[in-house]
């Protein structure tokens, strides 16, 4: 795929029809008050620019899963209430998608206005990306921008079909995601460092394989790790694993080694005698976790080994956490690679909602060159695959 992607920079955008999508599916309480706020937040500085340099701006976003029918909780009015206070401009919410409402309410929008469309979900032709609904929205625009990352893996009207209409720019959130995995995925500086954790093998297969293909080495960590180590030697104890992958995990080890690619798994692990934050545990060295204990985190040995491959690489990126961070007594192995990553002056990624919340956790957001604001979508890229709500973009 081409990274390199026309941005809202590279328009001319005052006194355009500028169509929007956003991704403003922000978590309300039973009263649909926004109970967080940062999907919104991140959104702003985009839809402020195209404001402020005189271009009418359409939003359009979806919030839940309504299935294509109009569900009254689902509205985004007070999504667009919550936005004003940010924006700090008005953002007119019209109840309506394509209809007469909406034309009638992009019709009289001015130059430097802010709208936003009902939720796009409501409509059943949004997801089946039916090129109907694509036309009818593309008429509202004279250029279309994407600006939701966390959807570009979906092929739907509004992050897609709608492009086949409009001319296609990035968001500035869209163009980070772009410049950082582009930088890393297609010329990245080497060493280059993949690190996959999390729980299962199954989720990851196909970022596996990929990144086989481009980085230098692999750390592996979480309870994916047991599946391979189930594939090696066959004491895991109770420690989570997936019977059903352990033939792939073999051969995914027999492929890392004809590839010369350092395969790393841990050598150390923290095992739990159950699965509960107050649980009793004990460090076990090497390959045989004893009957009755589950590993939670990897050990110090391990951290040791993970950290220095990680000092050593100018390119990583991370999805899945080392062990179950959400306890604290097991979130020492992800918090000390989050510390790695943080002391990193390379480029770091990190993707995945359980990722992003274990680096969090660890304080050191702040730290990691980029944090994906999109866990399928980036899971995606790491994949390899081409993104829908990216490949349709303009090329620079
Ligand atoms: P992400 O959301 O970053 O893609 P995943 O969803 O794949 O990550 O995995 C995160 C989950 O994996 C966490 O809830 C964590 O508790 C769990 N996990 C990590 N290591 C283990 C382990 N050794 N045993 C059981 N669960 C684990
Ligand atoms: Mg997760």
């Amino acid at each position: 795929m081409n990274y390199n992607k026309k941005s809202v920079t590279d328009v001319d955008v005052n006194g355009k029809r500028v169509l929007i999508r956003c991704e403003l599916n922000a978590p309300q309480d039973e009263h649909g008050n926004v109970t967080d706020a940062t999907r919104i937040v991140t959104a702003v500085p985009t839809v402020k620019y195209l404001a402020e340099n005189g271009a009418k701006v359409i939003i359009i976003t979806h919030l839940g899963r309504p299935k294509g029918k109009v569900v009254p909780s689902l509205t985004v009015a007070p999504i667009a209430k919550e936005m004003e206070k940010y924006l700090g401009r008005p953002i007119k919410y019209v109840p309506d998608i394509v209809g007469e409402q909406a034309k009638k309410a992009v019709a009289e929008l001015k130059d430097g206005e802010v709208m936003m469309l009902e939720n796009i979900r409501f409509d059943p032709r949004e997801e089946k990306c039916e090129p109907e609904l694509s036309e009818a929205l593309a008429q509202f625009g004279d250029i279309f921008v994407n600006e939701a990352f966390g959807t570009a893996h979906r092929a739907h009207c509004s992050t897609a079909g709608v492009a086949n209409y409009l001319p296609g720019y990035a968001g500035f959130l869209m163009e980070a995601e772009l410049d950082a995995f582009g930088k890393a995925l297609t010329d990245p500086k080497r060493p280059f460092v993949g690190i996959l954790g999390g729980s299962k093998v199954s989720d990851k297969i196909m970022a596996i394989e990929n990144l086989l293909t481009v980085c230098d080495s692999i750390i592996i960590g979480g309870a994916m790790a047991y599946t391979f180590a189930k594939a090696k030697w066959g004491d895991i104890g109770d420690s989570r694993y997936e019977e059903d992958k352990i033939e792939y995990a073999r051969q995914v080890l027999e492929r890392a080694q004809k590839l010369h690619v350092p395969f790393y798994l841990p050598i150390d692990h923290v095992c739990a005698d159950k699965f509960s934050p107050d649980a009793d545990y004990i460090y076990v060295d090497g390959d045989h976790i004893p009957e009755g204990r589950m590993a939670l985190d990897i050990g110090p040995k391990t951290v040791g080994l993970y950290t220095d491959v990680i000092n050593k690489a100018k390119t990583i990126v991370w999805n899945g956490p080392m062990g179950v961070f959400e306890f604290d007594e097991f979130s020492k192995g992800t918090t000390a690679v989050a510390q790695a990553l943080a002391e990193n002056p390379g480029l770091t990624i990190v993707g995945g909602g359980d990722s992003t919340a274990a680096i969090k956790k660890a304080g050191v957001e702040d730290k990691i060159t980029h944090i994906s604001t999109g866990g399928g979508a980036s899971l995606k890229l790491l994949e390899g695959a081409k993104l829908p709500g990216m490949a349709c973009l303009l090329d620079k």
